[in-house]
């Protein structure tokens, strides 16, 4: 089973995964953080990738449905989509490979989500995640799980980006929302509560879905 998190930037998608991942021992794939990472590469491809991430713009189609296909012939049978697919081109090259979808929409309005990317952080040491806004570390500037005091921004979370990165949403992605109600395979949360409770939802669909 592919499960496809489905949602705007700043939904909660990588948050659930991971926590997901671990509790049921299925392989979270985001492709966001696996272009971010090819990003660093000093290649005109690299390149490429850096300057389209870092304008909040999608990447092209080609790259990504590559790491999806690695992805899909790890030869595990359950794994989770975080940020894939984007548009109808990925959703129908997706269908093409012939895999079962579980898809969860991650629904949550727009204030809340400029306030969650514009206030997240992470800590370059552990990888534990923040938000100045909501869930500072207890002590300003030190991590609560390693103590480290060094903490890693992206650098696609500043405003005039996160626009663009909403507005490409808007444009591109939004669009699968209906494609896949129309298919009668959207699964709906509300991700706009706390996380521990986003999770008892997304467990939910998930445990439906693996013993179908
Ligand atoms: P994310 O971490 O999911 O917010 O993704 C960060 C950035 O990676 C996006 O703004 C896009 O530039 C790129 N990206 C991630 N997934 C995709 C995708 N499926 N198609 C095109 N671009 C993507």
């Amino acid at each position: 089973m592919i499960f496809i998190f489905l949602g705007p930037p700043g939904s909660g998608k990588g948050t659930q995964a991971s926590i997901i991942s671990k509790e049921y021992n299925i392989k979270a794939f985001s492709t966001g953080d696996i272009l971010r990472n090819k990003a660093k590469e000093d290649s005109p491809s690299g390149k490429k990738l850096a300057a389209d991430m870092v304008a909040g713009k999608l990447v092209e189609t080609s790259v990504v449905n590559e790491i999806v296909v690695e992805a899909l012939s790890s030869g595990d049978k359950s794994l989770i989509l975080d940020g894939y697919p984007r548009n109808l081109e990925q959703a129908r090259f997706l269908e093409e490979r012939g895999v079962a979808l579980s898809i969860i929409f991650f629904k949550i309005d727009d204030e809340i989500l400029v306030k969650r990317l514009e206030g997240r952080f992470s800590c370059a040491a552990c990888g534990q995640l923040y938000n100045k806004y909501f869930t500072p570390p207890k002590i300003e500037d030190i991590c609560d799980h390693c103590n480290s005091q060094h903490f890693s921004y992206r650098s696609d979370d500043k405003r005039e980006v996160i626009l663009e990165r909403l507005r490409e949403y808007k444009s591109e992605t939004s669009a699968l929302i209906k494609y896949y109600e129309d298919k009668g395979a959207l699964n709906v949360i509300d991700a706009s509560i706390a996380v521990s409770d986003i999770s008892k939802q997304v467990t939910a669909v998930v445990k439906n879905a693996l013993t179908l």
